[in-house]
């Protein structure tokens, strides 16, 4: 064990001595793959150098409350601070400096050598937790480019080694019992390649997913402006067997980032002329990039996601990793083109100075523009990364994620249509998302900088200025009171937003789901009970809907009683102990399972029925009906607890619901709700969430539409309440139709109720006018029999 070792010398088993980045150098270097040279700097080196302090760093760590944040931040800089000051053992300076100079010349021109100048070199961390979770807050990230000069290389390799005690780090590994004496950090000190074209590859298309085809991206310069999606490259499709070219786009390549030879900085520099609107690469670099690719992919048996360099006529590959995100069932079809034109100009609050090509495409889920850099969350413990106004891109979002959330600017998932969870809640908080877009994870790189637009569900490279306070005010401004015979109320999930929601003038809230508010304590609320931490649970749903009741000041406010997903929930704490179900869409949630774990439902209506005894206006709704006991036990359990005169309704959100309506409302119902995600998802047989099949899903379905009509039809019989609270209430079509039937009030998102209190008004007054011109009609018809004419 030493404390340098070679790429040569290590292969992907070597994590615990050169972390994850350095042992995956050294697989590819004894692959035989053209990796720039450089070594690793090991943990034992770390380890030794650390054993100067660890006796002052450990203990005050171990004492340390993470969640005093200020504390926290003192802590991590005070580390970090000792870890630079206090001097590396000579012999490891020694060490790190001789590997440095041994690899200066060994790669230079002549040139170089004959002048003995120093090589650039980049050092970068490289966690011995790596390819875990738990790399997030590894410290991996710090990485320290175009380094020359031994001091410099001295000073960033403890850089990277402080690293390893950012706030984030420290606060990471305590949450998740990770003890900070076992995590060790590694340096990866490489030859920087001053690359002439540069750009990424792909063993098997990510955009149409054949297999039989390799993609190459390519532009001039370093490979940042093509990983950072700076720029449009030329894209290069492969056949791959033949290892010739099926398709080339050739772009215009007006710039590029090259290093500053004197200072190392990287600059931006025009590409000359005769070879802007040239293809990049020549037919032997991209048949050895296809070679490469090919080999890539079968040393380590699954496609890869890679990175390739070219300076001076020698072809690197700078970095390589599984592309995760292939539908392996996805059956290789028609190619589709990654990159558009935009037709039109692009609207008023559009990206002013964004690119016009579109990185990925998916569903508008909330309305609206942002932008900044891209954060790919793949884990919740990778919420860490997520800075004020980055944007998250994650295959989906879950409850446990909305701490990350609130800080994003936008959000882009692969998965999910319209109603996920993503969609609800950027809803809620007013941020731009685009969601169902399938490979967003794959085609958008970490740190890229992007724009979102949510109204179009498009995701665009390069930032835009939003104006977002602008927008904001533009609003407020149009929250002016319309009356409408029908109430217009909201759909809230996060108390912390209930003032925002209370500003659109509502008439109160029309589904206030809890699972939110529960998921934000970060425990599992059926784990509380089990554990007999009820108290905490009543707490949870007393002080969340007290936030709410106080911003409605009086207003109706309808609790939806419990409805977790079994899937959905997993990471909370007690998680783990959800059962497994092969469809949780279909499983144990809503109401059946409130009555068989009863203690849950119960503490729910022991929070609310002290709001209501407070004298607050609340209601409480059951989900997921399906069965007339459901109705009948529960309204037994809220009497138990003397809870019978709160106001009590049911959503509609399955078909057997819609059956047995006559029964539910001759039990005794004060309201029922239409949860039309659920609804419209049973009645279609489209999973909500599967965006391969959102093109079936459709709220204004017949089948749909028609389910409402006779339920508004029956409830009116029995003098019950009809409202809608799931999301095609922002749909202005839903609205319409809604207003015609009679309903008595619509729920819409923060974001919508504005737009569909207009078209409620404007709906009832053509209702009211065609009702008088239809008396009037008659009344001419009468008058003409009588008279002639
Ligand atoms: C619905 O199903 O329409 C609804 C509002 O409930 P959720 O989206 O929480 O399932
Ligand atoms: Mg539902």
């Amino acid at each position: 064990m030493s404390n340098i070792a070679w790429f040569r010398e290590l292969n992907k088993e070597k994590v615990s001595l050169a972390g994850g980045k350095g042992a995956s150098l050294g697989e590819m270097y004894n692959a035989g793959l053209p990796i720039p040279p450089g070594f690793v700097v090991t943990t034992l080196a770390y380890r030794k150098f650390f054993s100067q302090i660890a006796a002052k760093v450990y203990p005050v760590m171990k004492q340390l409350d993470v969640e005093n944040n200020e504390k926290l931040q003192a802590l991590a800089k005070d580390i970090q601070e000792i870890i630079i000051k206090t001097p590396m053992p000579e012999d490891l300076q020694k060490e790190i400096i001789e590997a440095y100079e041994t690899l200066t010349p060994g790669e230079k021109t002549q040139d170089m050598i004959n002048s003995k100048e120093e090589a650039f070199v980049a050092v970068r961390s490289s966690a011995n937790a790596e390819d875990s979770a738990e790399a997030s807050f590894a410290g991996q990230n710090a990485t320290y480019l175009n380094i020359k000069g031994t001091k410099k290389v001295l000073a960033a390799v403890k850089a990277c080694w402080a690293s390893l005690f950012t706030a984030r780090s420290i606060y990471y590994r305590t949450k998740n019992n990770f003890p900070h004496d076992k995590v060790f950090i590694a340096v990866v000190v490489q030859q920087m390649i001053n690359s002439e074209k540069a750009g990424v590859m792909f063993s098997v298309n990510p955009v149409s997913q054949d297999q039989n085809e390799i993609m190459i991206e390519a532009a001039y310069g370093l490979g940042e402006s093509v990983v950072s999606g700076a720029i449009t490259p030329d894209e290069y499709i492969i056949n791959k067997e033949l290892e010739e070219v099926k398709t080339r786009n050739i772009v215009k390549k007006t710039w590029m980032f090259t290093k500053d030879p004197e200072k190392g900085e990287t600059v931006k520099v025009n590409v000359a002329p005769e070879i802007q609107e040239k293809g990049s690469l020549n037919e032997h670099e991209l048949k050895v990039l296809s070679q490469l690719a090919k080999k890539i992919e079968k040393h380590y048996d699954k496609p890869q996601d890679m990175e390739y360099a070219i300076e001076k006529e020698r072809i690197y590959i700078v970095q390589s990793r599984p592309i995760t995100t292939l539908n392996k069932e996805k059956v290789p079809e028609a190619k589709e083109q990654p990159k558009v034109e935009v037709k039109e100009p692009v609207k008023q609050e559009a990206p002013a100075q964004a690119s016009t090509t579109i990185i990925v495409k998916g569903l508008p889920a909330s309305p609206g523009i942002g932008s900044g850099k891209a954060k790919i969350v793949h884990t919740p413990q990778e919420l860490s990364k997520i800075e004020q106004g980055d944007v998250l891109v994650a295959e989906m979002t879950n409850p446990d994620m909305v701490p990350g959330m609130k800080k994003a600017s936008a959000i882009v998932t692969d998965a999910g249509g319209s109603t996920c969870h993503a969609a609800i809640v950027s809803r809620e908080m007013g941020i731009p998302c685009v969601v169902g877009t399938e490979k967003a994870t794959k085609l958008i790189k970490e740190n890229q900088e992007i724009t979102i637009d949510g109204t179009k569900g498009e995701v665009y490279p390069g930032l835009t200025k939003v104006e977002k306070k602008q927008e904001e005010s533009v609003q407020e401004e149009h929250y002016e009171s319309v009356d409408t015979v029908a109430d217009i109320k909201v759909i809230m999930d996060l108390p912390d937003f209930a003032e925002k929601a209370a500003k659109t003038g509502a008439d109160g809230v029309g589904l206030l789901r809890c699972e939110m508010m529960m998921a934000e304590s970060g425990k599992h609320p059926v784990h509380l009970i089990k554990t007999g931490r009820k108290q905490e649970l009543f707490d949870i749903v007393y002080n969340g809907v007290k936030k709410v009741v106080s911003a409605f000041e009086g207003k109706p406010v309808w609790y939806r009683t419990s409805d977790f997903r079994t899937d959905e929930y997993k990471n909370l704490e007690g998680g783990e102990n959800e059962p497994k179900e092969s469809n949780p869409m279909l499983g144990f949630h809503g109401i059946r399972r409130g009555l068989e774990e009863t203690e849950l439902l119960k503490t729910e209506f022991e929070a609310l029925k002290k709001l209501h005894d407070e004298g607050n206006n609340i209601g409480i709704m059951l989900p997921m009906v399906t069965h007339l006991s459901q109705v009948h036990l529960a309204k037994q359990m809220l009497k138990d607890i003397g809870g019978e005169d709160i106001e009590f309704g049911i959503m509609i959100e399955t078909p057997a619901s819609v059956q047995i309506i006559e029964d539910l409302c001759k039990e005794g119902i004060d309201f029922v709700s239409f949860g039309t995600n659920d609804l419209t998802q049973f009645t279609l047989a489209c999973d909500r969430n599967n965006a391969h099949v959102q093109n079936l899903y459709d709220e204004m379905h017949p089948a749909v539409l028609n389910q409402i009509r006779h339920v508004v039809k029956t409830c009116r019989k029995f003098d019950v309440q009809t409202s809608i609270c799931g999301q095609a209430g922002s749909r202005p079509e839903m609205a319409k139709f809604l207003v015609e039937i009679g309903i008595d009030s619509i729920s819409a998102n923060t974001d919508a109720v504005n737009k569909i209190r207009h078209t409620v008004a404007r709906e009832e007054k053509s209702l009211l006018l065609n009702i008088v011109r239809k008396r009037l009609d008659q009344k001419e018809k009468r008058r003409i029999k009588k008279n002639g004419n």
